[in-house]
């Protein structure tokens, strides 16, 4: 049984209540481990650290921080093996992704901001030979980064890193269903002399430790990622405090079809994009629109290649769907498998929970689902489902199929094949998301603006927008 502990003014300390809560291992259903159930008081003892630790790390240069942020990426790729295994653990994701995907990319994340903070620079604009204007971009204070349990280290790292680089010092919470690489990060803080106090990691949970950053008076920003219903409480506690605020939220995206793609592509594509990760993914294409002529060509191959996937141990490495991150969020998944069916649709695959033998009996497993047969604008093809579930909808044209992607509350990502380069084009122009992927899925650009539109978000990570949201702009005018 491993406890976690908070990391606060540099050192491993208890939360000072001395209450935990468990932390359960969804492949297996046990408990493993004790998480701290931190409070205000952890969140209080944590600010004043970071607000001690600001001038000094605000006062580096650029490339003192850069250095510091380098090293700690060295050790978390020094540590890859572990840090796989214990996301796996964790959040119940295979441990094949999770050394693929979420490791590499939060060291990245570190490496990323590390070289672009001393890239970064701001604006001047002339008044003719009147005036020169210039923007001085200073760090902000403290930063409040809240992440989700989905991709632990990779979306707790997408923040913390461009805070640090630009010279805040952070308060930040992993979600409690997973706190385990975040603490392992803390422990590699340490080992990598990062000064004392400029990162503090708290456990616990989001309506506890979570509130208790986002209602503290000595956090100016708060930088959010998870659902759009918490999103909505996060901005309407933070916004009379005129907090700067990013939200990054829930998605519900369309993938869209057309009779003139690539098949091979966009099936194989299709099979990521909607069973990565169990469809736990804010990215994940969760409404499939196909143009009639290759609908059910589309469907019969998309349906037995969804069958063909290992739902199965997610040590093991032939498993291609592991658990889901906990019982709760198994329930919610199969509520929606019962709504869909309520609501008319007919299940092509999966559509049940799948008890696995051996130690995995009792984990958190669901079958890859596909259903057909609904409206889109019934509550399965509008609210985000976030599991191994897609809908499939055939489509006639171009303005209808627009229609169909728009009509959600949700904005966050689209992906579209065509191999028609008009179209393509025009069909990204017209699609109300915040990222396009056209013949491709969830490929990344570190430097592109990252987030949604209308409930999938407010503001842009990623890039120099991160970085200009952890700085606070003054413009300096200067008459010549
Ligand atoms: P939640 O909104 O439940 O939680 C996100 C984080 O916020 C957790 O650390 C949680 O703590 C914390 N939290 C919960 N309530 C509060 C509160 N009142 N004040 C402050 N913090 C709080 O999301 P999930 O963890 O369930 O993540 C899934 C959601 O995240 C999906 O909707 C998904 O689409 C979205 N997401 C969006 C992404 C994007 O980039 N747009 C990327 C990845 C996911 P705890 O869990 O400990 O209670």
């Amino acid at each position: 049984m491993e406890t976690i502990r908070n990391y606060i003014g540099g050192k491993l300390v208890e939360p000072a209540a001395g209450q935990y809560l468990d932390n359960v291992n969804p492949a297996t259903g046990e408990v493993y481990g004790q998480i701290p159930d931190s409070d205000a008081t952890d969140i209080e003892a944590a600010t004043k650290a970071a607000k001690e630790a600001f001038a000094s790390w605000s006062s580096l240069s650029n490339e003192e921080r850069s250095k510091h942020l380098l090293a700690v990426a060295d050790l978390i790729d020094q540590n890859h093996e572990k840090l796989a295994m214990a996301e796996s653990v964790d959040n119940g994701k295979p441990l094949k992704l999770a050394g693929r995907v979420d490791i590499p990319r939060a060291s990245a994340n570190f490496r990323f901001f590390a070289t672009a903070i001393v890239h970064f620079s701001s604006e001047s604009h002339m008044m003719g030979d009147e005036a020169i204007n210039y923007t001085q971009r200073s760090p902000v204070g403290v930063a409040g980064c809240i992440s989700p349990w989905n991709l632990p280290l990779y979306l707790f790292t997408w923040k913390i890193a461009p805070a640090l680089a630009a010279g805040n010092t952070v308060v930040a919470k992993p979600s409690e269903l997973t706190p385990m690489t975040a603490y392992l990060l803390s422990a590699l803080c340490i080992e990598a002399g990062l000064p004392a106090g400029v990162l503090n990691i708290v456990h616990g949970l989001g309506t506890k430790a979570g509130q208790a950053i986002v209602e503290h008076p000595e956090i100016p920003m708060i930088s959010f990622t998870g659902g759009t219903n918490t999103g909505k409480s996060i901005a309407a506690t933070a916004a009379p405090m005129f907090k700067k605020l990013s939200l990054e939220l829930g998605g519900k995206n369309p993938n869209i079809i057309f009779a003139d793609c690539d098949f091979d592509l966009a099936l194989k594509t299709s099979i990521h994009s909607s069973f990565s990760n169990q469809g736990e993914i804010c990215l994940c294409g969760s409404r499939i629109y196909v143009e009639r002529p290759i609908y059910e060509k589309f469907k019969e191959e998309f349906v037995a290649r969804t069958k063909a996937l290992t739902v199965g141990d997610p040590l093991e490495d032939g498993t291609k769907v592991g658990a889901l991150v906990s019982k709760g969020h198994m329930e919610k998944v199969l509520s929606y498998i019962d709504l869909a069916k309520e609501e008319g649709g007919t299940i092509l695959a999966g559509g049940e929970q799948v008890k696995l033998n051996g130690r995995c009996n009792n984990g958190f497993y669901v079958a890859p689902t596909v259903v057909e047969g609904l409206d889109h604008t019934c509550r399965t093809n509008q609210e985000e489902v976030f599991g191994p579930f897609v809908t499939l909808t055939p489509f006639d044209s171009e303005d209808e199929v627009i229609e169909y992607a728009n009509s959600t509350n949700y904005g966050l990502s689209a992906t579209v094949y065509t191999e028609n380069l008009k179209r393509a084009h025009t069909v990204a122009a017209r699609l109300k998301s915040g990222i396009v992927w056209i013949n491709c899925w969830l490929l990344r650009d570190l430097r592109t603006p990252f987030g949604g539109m209308k409930q999938s978000g407010v503001g842009r990570e990623g890039g120099l927008e991160a970085l200009r949201f952890f700085t606070e702009p003054k413009n300096v005018c200067v008459k010549i």
